[in-house]
């Protein structure tokens, strides 16, 4: 990539600063019109908030209760579209409303119903009112103590960071060049005050750069603000962060292959309880903060009013002591202008265009990252002046399509190139033993997060290229020394830095750890 960066003569059709599903999707999107397309993230691809989602691609049926069927209908567009160009880390799965009270099996009966209808072709699969029977059988580690039955609707579920980095190779097949670890520090002007490119810093090396672009775009999400007052000072603020958090459990805490979803909680809202790569997720909060960090801390608070929540519908009660990991992410939503609880903010997404020419996308959600992209693309070509060509990511395959690719086991999430990490298990069987006893992953997936996918660091493998932290922080730090020696094997680096990597990677998963 930096070969690509340094062989380019003139400016950039486009500049992106941010890699993550925003920026990323716009990459895609450009390349495949035919621009001329760099993307710069600061840290890892997915480092902020696309690898910390629920891992639901949903229309979202809170939106559909607020109202905004607009919303609701473009999502489930891009929902079905999603399942259609990478069913390798797509697929549908059952939620269940339990039912507790005797309004509430056809007041969700009738809004699922219409939930689905909003899919029109792009459904995936009628809504429907269960017995207590069904229920059980569907959930069967539900507390049943005033449990009258439930609602069954379909939504889709994902491996968000597995697919950004898939996004990435698709962009970069497409034709664009992507650095990670590669900071925007700021921006170049011409003349007459316009942005006409940026001036960034290679974070390994320390190099300091400039590229030239024909036209600038912010998708740095919950940074916006800090990136937008680089080209401007006086720029107000247009995100109001908000946190949100989730617990992960081992698998018995929620049998089965049904997600539950829980439409109201104590403070309003919508909480989820998710069978995910053999474990549960259980979450989220919305907890307005004053700054975006990288490495976002679950606060006290957010953990007992999710142990609280799920006590009082899952039969085995969970304690502290069970949580496996937690992971927080902070929502880039754009402020209405009065303040107020951020769960009302709109998850619409908005583009700005300021005085000097940055264009800035935020907003929406992981599921409409491709509408976004083509918006922001199409607003993009027209200030750049650039010549019209039209957008092609609604049929375009993601990297690793596989149509069926659950014949693939633990492997599946890699969809095509599953093929490739098992001939890397096949040369060398010490790089098919399991990393840890308590999760599926293997040597052979740390070599090949080093060789094909961008993979920079012990955490970049741990966190993001598999999901080790966020299923289980005390057995990503168990299995860290062992991948570390195979990282540095990769990267052409001596014990020393691989210790190093250890130390910073447990001082990061300290985090995702609760005592
Ligand atoms: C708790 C939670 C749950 C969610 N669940 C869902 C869900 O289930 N389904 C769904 O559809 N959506 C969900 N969302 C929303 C979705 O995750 C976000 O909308 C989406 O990930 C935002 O992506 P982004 O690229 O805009 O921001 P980010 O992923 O944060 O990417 C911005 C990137 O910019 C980089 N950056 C910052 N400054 C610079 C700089 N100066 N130079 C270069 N790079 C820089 C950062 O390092 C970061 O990687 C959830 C959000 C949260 C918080």
């Amino acid at each position: 990539m930096y070969r690509r960066l340094h062989a380019h003569v003139g400016p950039w059709d486009m500049i992106v600063a941010g890699g993550g599903a925003t920026g990323v999707g716009v990459a895609i999107d450009a390349a495949s019109r035919g621009y001329d397309v760099l993307l710069l993230e600061q840290s890892d691809f997915g480092k902020g908030t696309s690898s910390r989602s629920t891992k639901l691609v949903h229309g979202g049926v809170r939106y559909l209760e607020q109202g905004n069927l607009s919303l609701v209908m473009e999502a489930l567009k891009e929902r079905g579209l999603l399942l259609q160009n990478a069913p390798h880390l797509v697929r549908n799965l059952g939620f269940v409303v339990p039912n507790y009270d005797w309004w509430e099996a056809p007041f969700y009966g009738i809004g699922l119903k219409l939930y689905n209808l909003l899919a029109g072709k792009y459904g995936f699969g009628a809504s429907r009112i269960l017995s207590k029977e069904e229920t059980l059988e569907l959930l069967p580690t539900i507390k049943t103590e005033g449990l009258r039955g439930g609602v069954i609707y379909f939504d889709g579920q994902f491996d968000d960071s597995r697919l950004l980095i898939n996004l990435v190779a698709t962009a970069y097949e497409q034709g664009a060049t992507l650095l990670n670890y590669a900071q925007v520090t700021g921006f170049t002007k011409d003349t007459d005050g316009f942005v006409d490119g940026v001036t960034a810093r290679d974070a390994e090396s320390g190099e300091q750069f400039q590229a030239a672009g024909r036209v600038v775009i912010n998708a740095t999400g919950p940074f916006s603000d800090a990136l937008r007052r680089k080209a401007d000072p006086s720029a107000e603020p247009m995100i109001a962060p908000s946190q949100g958090i989730h617990l992960v459990f081992d698998r018995s805490f929620l049998a089965g292959d049904s997600a539950i979803m829980v439409p109201h909680t104590s403070d309003g809202r919508v909480m989820f309880a998710i069978p995910w790569h053999g474990h549960t997720v259980v979450g989220t909060t919305d907890t307005p903060i004053s700054e975006p960090t990288l490495e976002p801390a679950a606060l006290e608070q957010e953990i007992e009013f999710i142990l609280q929540t799920a006590s009082l519908y899952l039969a085995k009660k969970p304690a502290r002591s069970d949580v496996l990991s937690v992971f927080a992410g902070i929502r880039p939503l754009v402020r209405s202008g009065e303040a107020g609880s951020t769960a009302a903010l709109s998850r619409d997404h908005t583009i700005r265009i300021e005085n000097s020419g940055l264009l800035t996308i935020c907003g929406g959600k992981w599921t409409t990252y491709r509408h976004m992209a083509e918006d922001c693309v199409n607003q993009a070509a027209t200030l750049a002046r650039l010549p019209e060509k039209p957008c092609v990511t609604d049929h375009l395959n993601i990297h690793g399509f596989h149509p069926n690719s659950e014949k693939f086991g633990a492997l599946r999430v890699y969809g095509s190139d599953a093929v490739a990490v098992q001939e890397l298990m096949h040369g060398d069987p010490l790089l098919a033993r399991p990393l840890h006893g308590d999760l599926p992953y293997t040597g052979a997936e740390v070599v090949w997060a080093a060789r094909r996918e961008m993979a920079r660091s012990l955490e970049d493998v741990l966190a993001r290229r598999t999901r080790a932290l966020f299923l289980n922080a005390r057995a990503a730090c168990a299995m860290a020394p062992e991948a570390a020696r195979l990282l540095a094997r990769e990267l052409g680096r001596d014990g020393e830095w691989a210790a190093g990597q250890v130390i910073s990677f447990r001082e990061t998963a300290a985090k995702y750890l609760v005592n």
